[in-house]
Formats: structure tokens, sequence, C-alpha cells
């Protein structure tokens, strides 16, 4: 909450000068009340008709100054909650884009999303809220016992004798209530995780038919969404109707007391008809404070949530500090643009000596400005692992990685990725236009664009489509094929000194796989190439081969050499090209 709190500094000016405005509000509407109780009991009696005039045009005046002291108040509030959550989100989103890859795979993406989305929703609801209510609430449930009291003590009693009662429900319910709606913001989290995956995944839902399941998944989680919210809001529905029966019992009470104190000629009616008004004043100001008291749980397990990541020091970062001596060059990276010098690594961080199973395994490997370094495996083999090590998504464990001739963990990050020019295995195409998908935000001319359509093979299906044509996301109108096209075309348009290429041609057809390997080496010839791939023939010409298996380099050296000693390269060759690749 103390960031939050840190969050609301710039504009406790505006907060201060509404509550005041709410202040002067709820004042108005204290008076009303008593202005009437005062009209009948005074006024009206002495067939005053300037008196009557008078304090009608106040209770005029009382009610517009209420109105619109109310409104202004508000509207300030609304603003403070919707600028401070903007800042708020935008840290937030700026802190999560910043975040290293291993803190995200701790906090996990649906979460994090939760927390940017739904979370924020809680907490601007919750500073709305508190400076709507957070002053109306209180000075009208304390003017109201003040004023009642004044009027007649003997009634106010019974109001006293209600109040504990009233705040035993409120505190006890509330209480209940509070790990409840927390149980549900947690469901609600699996909910949206299940949902995207089901949307994102519907071919393969179908393809596989596997609709029933997915059907039965979801009912199971949305069922638990709706028994939690029940639980939640039933418990909570409690709350008002108890607090309802207390007060109608109390007015009861006040009005057969009032009644006999009329009677007996020890008040006058109109303080009766007052003090009523002021008890369903107070009834409503009660009601606000309850529902304010769940708004503001819910707004606080929201901001611990956020401040959770807020103060996360998980942020990517050069790893090595200034003050440590550079290693001494080995000769695997002498002159090389990428080396890997004994690398290991595992997802898993290690749990105090506990050692964990390595995701890749004693990695050493070199290749020079210009080459083409290949790479092939089976699924798991750690292929992409080693992209995700080379562009300092994640730390080594142990050796180290150098970068033409630097120690990676030296480079600061932007500098590093300049260098890159990287196409995922299932990279994003955004709704927009083919141009801008390429460009992407980055300062390209339209032949830069065009050379490097043409470099990925994607230019002649581009001229057949219309230049403003806007792409779906996740590219539903293209092909498989043209999209990784497009990926590519992105990938080479900022000039970069290493391209990747993490299993990105495997929906090109062979011919244009072949042109497009024929065009990278033609027209990018500075540029080392890394290529992750299936196919033999995406990567038989590279200047180096790396063959993984669980983690290790089971064959490395060129096709002619592989081809010669390792067995499973023979095999994955003698699978996909025939026997006459073999040699
Ligand atoms: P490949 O690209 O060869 O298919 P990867 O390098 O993606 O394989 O994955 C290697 C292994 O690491 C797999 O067993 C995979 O499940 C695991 N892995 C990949 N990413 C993560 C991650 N973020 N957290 C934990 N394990 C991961």
């Amino acid at each position: 909450m103390r960031r939050l709190l840190h969050y609301l500094k710039p504009y406790y000016k505006r907060m201060g000068m509404g509550f005041l405005i709410k202040l002067i509000g709820t004042i108005m509407d204290l008076l009303l009340p008593w202005i009437l109780a005062f009209m009948i009991d005074t006024v009206i009696p002495k067939r005053n008709e300037y008196g009557i005039y008078l304090w009608g045009g106040a209770m005029l005046l009382c009610s517009f100054l209420a109105v619109f002291c109310n409104i202004i108040a508000n509207r300030m509030a609304s603003k403070v909650a919707r600028d401070t959550t903007e800042v708020l989100r935008k840290d937030l989103f700026r802190k999560v884009i910043y975040l290293s890859e291993r803190k995200m795979d701790s906090y996990t993406k649906p979460s994090l999303i939760a927390r940017l989305t739904s979370d924020s929703y809680n907490v601007h609801q919750m500073i709305g809220r508190v400076q709507r209510l957070g002053v109306r609430a209180p000075i009208l449930l304390l003017g109201g016992v003040l004023v009642t009291m004044t009027l007649n003590p003997l009634l106010s009693c019974i109001l006293l004798v209600m109040v504990p009662f009233l705040s035993w429900i409120m505190v006890v319910i509330s209480k209940r209530c509070i790990p409840m709606y927390q149980q549900l913001q947690k469901s609600l989290d699996q909910f949206v995780r299940i949902v995207r995956e089901d949307i994102s995944g519907i071919r393969v839902i179908k393809a596989l038919s596997k609709e029933e399941k997915e059907e039965l998944r979801f009912e199971r989680i949305n069922t638990q969404v709706v028994q939690r919210e029940k639980k939640a809001d039933s418990t909570m529905a409690i709350v008002e109707p108890s607090v309802k029966v207390i007060m109608n019992l109390a007015l009861v009470c006040v009005i057969v007391v009032g009644a006999i104190q009329v009677n007996r000629g020890t008040t006058e009616v109109g303080k009766i008809l007052a003090f009523t008004t002021y008890f369903t004043i107070i009834l409503h100001a009660t009601m606000m404070v309850s529902r304010m008291f769940l708004i503001v749980s819910k707004g606080i397990a929201s901001a611990n949530r956020i401040e959770e990541i807020l103060g996360a020091d998980g942020e990517e970062s050069i790893t090595i500090a200034k003050g440590i001596k550079p290693k001494e060059v080995p000769e695997e990276a002498k002159g090389a643009m990428i080396a890997f010098d004994h690398v290991s690594f595992s997802y898993l961080p290690t749990k105090g000596d506990e050692k964990t199973d390595n995701t890749v395994t004693d990695l050493t490997f070199s290749v020079k400005k210009g080459q083409t370094l290949g790479i092939l495996g089976g699924t798991g083999a750690g292929k992409s692992t080693i992209i995700n090590l080379l562009l300092h998504f994640y730390e080594a464990d142990t050796g180290t990685i150098w970068i033409d001739g630097e120690e990676i963990g030296r480079i600061p990050l932007p500098k590093l990725r300049q260098r890159f020019g990287v196409v995922f295995q299932n990279d994003l195409i955004f709704e927009d236009s083919i141009l801008e998908n390429i460009r992407f935000g980055r300062d390209l001319s339209e032949e830069e664009i065009l050379e490097a359509l043409t470099s990925s093979c994607a230019k002649e299906f581009v001229e057949e489509r219309e230049a403003s044509e806007i792409l779906y996301v996740k590219g539903a109108n293209m092909s498989g094929g043209q999209k990784q096209r497009i990926l590519i075309a992105r990938a080479l348009a900022g000039r970069p000194q290493i391209l990747v290429l993490d299993d990105s041609s495997s929906a090109l057809d062979y011919r244009t796989d072949a042109r497009l390997r024929k065009g990278l080496m033609e027209r990018y010839p500075d540029v080392t190439k890394v290529i992750i791939a299936q196919r033999i023939s995406s990567v038989m010409h590279a200047d180096l081969i790396l063959v993984l298996e669980d983690g290790k380099i089971i064959g490395k050296g060129t096709h002619e050499e592989l081809i010669k000693w390792c067995n499973i390269y023979q095999e994955i060759s003698a699978s996909q090209m025939g026997g006459e690749s073999i040699a």
C-alpha cells in the first residue's frame, strides 16, 4: 500500500479540494431535515409567510449546493482515480516488459495479465470509491448521530444501542468475505488462462476432436467461479437485509417513543419527522460504509499483488558488475562473432546445494562473422534455449557466451539486441498493414523494407495484395509460409549483424526455402546466420552444424563431416532425403 500512496502523492492537493467540496455538499444534505423540522415546528405555526419563503429558499439553496458539490467532487475523484491508475498501469507495464524471463516464469504470464487488467481495475475502483464515500459516509454517519442527539437525546439512545450490532455484523461478515473474494480472484485468473488457451488453440482442439474434453475443463472452472462467487455474494448479501432489519426495528421504536413524547407535549412533530429522516440518512451511510469495506478489501488485495511486481528486483540488466576483471578470451572465441564456452543452463533455479537437471549441458562452439550455424535436434533438445541464452533472456549457469569478443554479461541489453534480427517459433503478426508489420516502429525507409521483402521471397505475394490491407491478429488471413516470409522480412529489415531463424522456414516449400537460403548468402554475406531447423536441407549448407540431443551436442561439424561419422545425423538424412545424400 505504501507504493500506492506514493502514486497518489501528486494528487493530494486535488484530493484535499475534492474532500472539502464533498464536505460542504454533505453538510448541506445534513442541514435539510433540520431546516424542515424548524419550518414545521417554528415557522409554520407563526403563520409567517415571509419566514416560509426565506426558509423554503434556504432549503432550495441547500439542495442545489448538495447536488452541485457532489457532482463536482465526484468528477474530481474520478479524475484522480483515472490519472493515478493510468500512471500505475504504465509503470506496471514497463516493469513487466523489462522483467527477466526467469521472473516472468515464476509469476506466470496469466497472473501478470490479471495484475495489469483486473487488479489495476480494482485499485481504480478503490481510489474512486474512497474519495467519493470516504468523506461522505462518515460525515453523514457522525453528523447524523450528533444532530439527532441535539434534536432528541432520548431517541438518540435507541440509535446508540443498535450501533454495536451494526458494527458487529459488518466487521464479522466483511472479515469472512475478504478471503472468499481472494479465492474468487484466483479462480478468475485460472478462468482467463483456460479461455485464452482454448481460444488461441481452437484449431488444435478441433483437429484432435477434443471439444468435449475442453468443454468439460471449461465447465469445471466456470462452475468453480460461479460457486465461489455465490458463496462470497450470498455471505455479503446478509449485510444489507440485516442492517435494514435492525434499522427498521429501531425506527419503529423511535416512532412509538416519539409519538408518546408528542402526546405528552415533551417534543414537536417536526423534530420527530426530522429524526426519522436522519435515521434514513444514517441507514444509507451505514450501507455505504459496508460497500466501501468490500471494495477497499478487494482493492488492497489487488494493490498488494501489483506492488509485488513493482517492487520485484528481477529487471533485465548487465549481469557482470563493472569492477570485475574481464575474462581472458579463450581460443574458441578469438575472432568469432558467436562463441559458447562450456555453457550449461537450467530453467529451474538451483535450490541451495540441490542440483537440478540441466536443460543444456557443456555447449562449446563458435562461428565467425558471415558464417552460418545450423542447429538440428528433436523437440525439447534445447535448440530454442540456445537462442534464449544468445539473446541474454536467461543467464547461463556456468560457462561464458562471447559476442564479437565481448562477454555477453557486459554488453548493455539494447546494444546486444540491436545486433540481432530474430524470428521466433510462432512469432506474432500484429493487426496492421504488411509494411507496418515489417517496420515495427523502427525508422526504416520503404526501400529497406522492399529489399527485405525481396530477400525473404515475400515480394511476389505481397505485390498481389492491396498495400493498405490490414493483416489479422496472428496473421489469420495468411498462409503459414506467407507469415514466415513476412516475419523473416521483419528480421532482415533492421540490417542485423546476426540473423536468427528459429524453425521459421518450416512452412516453406523446398524450392522457396532453397531460394531464401541462396538470397541470404548473396545479399547478406556479412551477416552471421543461426538457423534452427527440423529439415536437413535447411542447414546442410551451414559452415557449422550442431546436432543436439537432451541438451548436449552429439554432433558438430559440416554436413560432409557429420554424414561420415554422426549416426543420428545419418539417420535424419536418410529419413528426409533418401539414401542419395549419404556419402
Ligand atoms: P527445442 O527448441 O529444442 O524444442 P527448448 O529449448 O524449447 O527445445 O526446450 C528444452 C527443454 O526446456 C524442454 O524440455 C522444455 O520443456 C524446457 N523449457 C523450455 N522453456 C522453458 C521454461 N521457460 N521454463 C521451464 N522449462 C522450459
